[in-house]
């Protein structure tokens, strides 16, 4: 029942068994089924592994510094050329007092009768 077990196939089924692959993984990758896997590695006593599915906790980026207005001040290029920088409206790209003057509706120009 052994004969598929060569030294080659032994070291690949190690290999891939320290790596975290499921049994199943390793079957398809070998050619062979995952009941033969999960044999062949009871036999060699291989060490349990840790869970692949295992990851750390996924950490917020507390105290990060959040988008910053982008009201540029003076001309692009120039020295002195900076953006706003202060914290901007929620959904906005621009500081409150910035988007009030961004959103702000285009004043309706009189219509002269000519
Ligand atoms: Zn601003």
């Amino acid at each position: 029942m052994d004969s598929i077990w060569t030294a080659e196939l032994v070291d690949q089924l190690s290999a891939l068994w320290q790596q975290g692959l499921s049994t199943a993984e390793i079957g398809r990758k070998l050619g062979i089924s995952k009941n033969a896997v999960v044999g062949k590695a009871h036999r060699l006593m291989l060490t349990p592994r840790p869970s692949p599915l295992k990851s750390p906790p996924i950490r917020h980026a507390a105290g990060k510094a959040g988008p910053t207005c982008s009201w540029p001040h003076g001309h692009p290029g120039q020295p002195g050329f900076r953006f706003c920088g202060k914290r901007v409206v929620p959904g906005k790209p621009y500081c409150p007092e910035h988007a009030a003057m961004a959103y702000i509706q285009p004043k309706e120009r009189k219509v002269q009768a000519a």
